[in-house]
């Protein structure tokens, strides 16, 4: 009797699945990838971290050439904006890394097969290819489901997509809105909203809880939130949108104040941007045996990403932890990885994020919040970018890197960076927490001289002084 025709088969080519892919190619699997767009890549870069970032860039250098060059003596005469050409730019920044996500599979010998897949069994998967089209089944080894997320939508007023939308349109807005309201003050909200408001448009951010950037370190979330508000951001914090109504000529919502208090509020477009929830839809998950967590609606697996199916795994936005693109891949590589019989496993403690707003905000491990809740004893020590010789020479003195570590070890807890480049400067702390390296020896290493990695060695040799 013939085999399976696949060692594996992934539904989703993001992150998550085409990186595990492309791993278990090269560890000798015989591989299929089925994914329902034409792109490669997934939301991150499709209609995520990549468009977003190649926005922020753009809109980036066009506040710059407006408000910083004349500093340093350098005058660009009228700055102008072709919304168009930006946006051509960022389409085509996304062609070429979807089109390379597709060139490197197809090297590593990855089957690619277009369609939905749902599980057909417990390893083999269902591929609906579109109308007219025939279905087909592959059947494998193991399956890995990495079909990721999408937008949490207010139940009083879906995204219509045209005024009432979500990050999805707001990365291809036609026109600059002269009013933009935004639903959430998390990473979205704070990353377009500073593209728009860094392109002209009047930006509102109205967020629930009572500061931006929640899961932040308190400290870095309210540096942030001063910064915005002088670029012109504006804020209602404890504040959420009870109704909103669409019309031609924009949108009329009611907002609501912690005290119950209302009032309305008129914008072009309105952004939800209030989380993103698993995408399990329509999977085949209930005939398989494998049930979401109630709650989160995340699936449950174990240590190696198995689900409650032997053969079924599951990585990146689908299951528990960041909703972060290195996160799924991560994972995706450490799924496969134990398939094969090797050591693969993720470090949790160690995972950065990041919020590319100007400054951006970057950190790795435990915020001093979540420290004190836990009750661990630490010292803390921060140095602000003012202090340092390159940030000078650069025009960028905002911010500061804060560095807590245990109080008796000296190891290092958490790194907070808000600040020009943090998220690059992230990476050196990432790789301390990871091998678990300490304050002072961190603050005795030598950095260059100038350059901005010196202040997180100032930071660490605070925090390693401090009493
Ligand atoms: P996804 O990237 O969602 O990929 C899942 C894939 O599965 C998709 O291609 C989908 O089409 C496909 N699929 C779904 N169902 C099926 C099916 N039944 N059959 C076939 N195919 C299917 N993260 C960062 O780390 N850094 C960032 O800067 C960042 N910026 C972001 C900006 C925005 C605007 C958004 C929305 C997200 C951003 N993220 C960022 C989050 C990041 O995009 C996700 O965490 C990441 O994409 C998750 O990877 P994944 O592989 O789990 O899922
Ligand atoms: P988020 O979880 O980052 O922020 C959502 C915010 O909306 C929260 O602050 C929440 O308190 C607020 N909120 C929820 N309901 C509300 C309501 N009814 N009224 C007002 N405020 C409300 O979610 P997001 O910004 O939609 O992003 C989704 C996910 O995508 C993120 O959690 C992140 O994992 C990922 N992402 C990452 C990056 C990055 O890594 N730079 C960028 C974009 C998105």
């Amino acid at each position: 009797m013939a085999g399976p025709d696949f060692d594996l088969v992934v539904i989703g080519a993001g992150p998550g699945g085409y990186v595990a892919a492309a791993r278990a190619a090269a560890l000798g699997m015989k591989v299929a990838c089925v994914e329902r767009e034409e792109r490669l890549g997934g939301v991150c870069l499709r209609v995520g971290c990549i468009p977003s970032k190649a926005l922020l860039d753009s809109s980036e250098l066009y506040a710059a050439a407006r408000e910083r060059l004349a500093e340093h003596g350098v005058g660009v005469g009228k700055v102008t904006l072709d919304l168009a050409a930006l946006r051509a730019r960022k389409d085509r920044v996304v062609a070429e890394l979807t089109d390379g996500v597709r060139k490197l599979l197809e090297r590593g010998g990855v089957e690619v097969v277009r369609g939905v897949g749902r599980l057909a069994g417990p390893a083999s998967v269902e591929v609906s290819p579109g109308r007219g089209k025939k279905k087909a089944v592959l059947s494998g080894r193991a399956v890995l489901l990495a079909t990721g997320s999408e937008p949490v939508d207010v139940g009083a007023f879906p995204a219509d997509g045209k005024r009432i939308v979500t990050s999805t349109e707001a990365l291809d807005f036609d026109a600059v809105p002269k009013r933009l309201g935004i639903v959430g003050g998390g990473y979205i909200g704070l990353e377009l909203g500073s593209v728009w408001a860094r392109l002209g448009s009047e930006v509102t951010v109205i967020e629930a809880l009572p500061r931006v950037a929640a899961t932040a370190d308190g400290q870095v979330g309210r540096a942030l939130e001063r910064s915005l508000r002088k670029q012109g951001l504006s804020f209602r914090l404890k504040t959420r949108v009870v109704e909103a109504k669409a019309s031609s000529r924009g949108v009329k919502a009611v907002l609501e104040d912690e005290g119950g208090k209302r009032e309305t509020f008129s914008c072009d477009r309105l952004l939800v941007a209030v989380g993103r929830r698993p995408l399990t839809r329509g999977l085949g998950l209930g005939e398989a045996g494998i049930a979401p967590d109630p709650r989160t609606g995340r699936i449950p697996v174990d240590t190696s990403y198995r689900t409650r199916v032997p053969t079924v795994f599951a990585v990146g936005d689908l299951i528990d932890g960041p909703m972060l693109a290195h996160k799924a891949s991560a994972e995706g590589v450490a799924a496969v990885e134990g398939l094969a019989g090797l050591p693969g496993e993720v470090s949790y403690d160690s995972i950065p994020s990041v919020i590319y707003t100007h400054p951006e905000a970057a950190s790795v491990g435990l915020t001093e919040e979540q420290l004190k809740e836990r009750g661990i004893s630490y010292r803390s020590g921060t140095y602000p970018f003012g202090g340092n010789g390159r940030a000078r020479c650069l025009g960028e003195t905002e911010g500061f890197a804060k560095v807590l570590a245990h109080r008796a070890s000296g190891r290092l807890l958490g790194v907070h960076i808000v600040g020009p480049r943090a998220s690059d400067l992230i990476a050196e702390a990432v790789l301390a927490v990871e091998l678990g390296v300490g304050a002072e020896a961190l603050a005795r290493t030598v950095h260059a001289h100038p350059t901005f990695p010196e202040v997180l060695m100032e930071a660490a040799a605070a925090a390693a002084r401090s009493g």
